[in-house]
């Protein structure tokens, strides 16, 4: 569990376990990790963070599409939710905003499901372009196209790998998906979607580059309606955080205790993420962060601590690469503070 209240009896359950050899099954139910901090230590970290970080300016909202360039920028909200449901959250929680390219690590997720890893990896590819997201020349340049799920090029041919019927159909379902991993209904911003529908022209370009190259799998132009309304879907900082959680809990949603994501999938999203989930500055985040985390320009940035927790931050003013510059700080420095990196032998206990 991200949060431990109880480090000493799970210690205790833990031995318990391996001395009475309970079956894999049974010790599989337990989702919280020993060397997880405790509740009251999360709490205060997470509040000094906010309060450090509140009044910073840096960074502009997104203003290539018009919706969002009118969003307050004052908006600041960070929740958590451990593996075992735990839950925290300060500040504005309850707006909800579009997940943007947050949406690509679920739509992959939910590809893997349909194609399994392999096939999508061929399919996609998973390197790191050196390039910004919405790039051209990295269509061109890269020997994929595709480059990975999480750039836009890679993002879209990987919502056209999703099958249906019709557009409609296959919408749907990715918007249940969503839901499935949120643990509540989550709805199109009408608005959203109608503001970046109506500018999208770069992403229509990579789609047809990429039809000349044979790496896109369904209409094109579809295919980009479909990612921008998977673009507009809504969430609040403790959705998002919670979609984190069933990510970080195996692929089960903490809260229903449904399997929404195929446990054998999770460490290839996870890769995805490290290597591409900030675009360009996923080596500054790897080498200071060490999470595996996704931005979106709504201002949204999820990352995951596994077998641990997530947590989201919303706060829309971005940097150069399109990553919320608040939101980058106080994951930064939760994740310092608890030793959360991955890399760090003191997230396994090891100081
Ligand atoms: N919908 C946005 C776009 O395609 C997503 C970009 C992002 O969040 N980085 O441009």
């Amino acid at each position: 569990m991200f949060i431990n209240g109880l480090r000493i009896k799970m210690v205790v359950a833990a031995t318990l376990i391996a001395a009475c050899f309970i079956p894999a099954t049974a010790s599989a139910q337990v989702s919280r990790s020993p060397v997880a901090p405790r509740r009251e230590l999360v709490e205060s970290v997470v509040r000094e963070a906010y309060e450090k970080f509140k009044g910073d300016t840096g960074g502009k909202n997104a203003d290539y599409i018009p919706y969002l360039a009118q969003v307050d920028s004052r908006l600041f909200g960070v929740a958590i939710v451990s593996a075992d449901n735990q839950v925290f959250t300060l500040g504005d929680v309850n707006y909800s905003f579009s997940i943007q390219s947050i949406s690509k690590v679920f739509t992959l997720a939910l590809a893997m499901e349909e194609l399994g890893p392999d096939q999508v990896f061929q399919k996609i590819g998973s390197e790191p372009t050196g390039r910004p997201f919405n790039s051209v020349p990295a269509v061109v340049d890269m020997p994929t196209h595709t480059g990975n799920p999480l750039v836009n090029a890679g993002a879209i041919a990987t919502t056209s790998l999703i099958s249906g019927k019709d557009a409609n159909e296959k919408w749907n379902k990715i918007l249940a998906f969503y839901s499935k991993a949120a643990g509540e209904t989550l709805k199109l911003i009408d608005e959203v979607y109608g503001s970046e529908a109506a500018t999208n022209t770069g992403n229509k370009a990579l789609s047809m580059l990429l039809a000349k190259y044979e790496r896109i799998y369904a209409d094109p132009f579809e295919s980009v309606d479909i990612y921008t309304k998977q673009c507009s879907i809504g969430v609040n900082a403790f959705q998002l955080a919670r979609m984190g959680a069933t990510l970080a809990n195996n692929g089960i949603n903490p809260a229903t205790r449904k399997q929404v994501i195929k446990r054998e999938h999770i460490p290839y999203v996870l890769a995805t993420m490290t290597v591409a989930g900030l675009y360009d500055s996923s080596g500054y985040w790897a080498w200071h962060v060490g999470l595996p985390a996704k931005s979106g320009v709504g201002g949204g940035i999820v990352a995951i601590v596994p077998g641990k927790g997530a947590i989201a931050v919303f706060a829309p003013p971005l940097d150069e690469a399109g990553n919320s510059v608040k939101a980058q700080k106080v994951i930064e420095y939760v994740a310092n503070k608890l030793d959360f990196n991955l890399y760090s032998p003191a997230s396994v206990g090891l100081k």
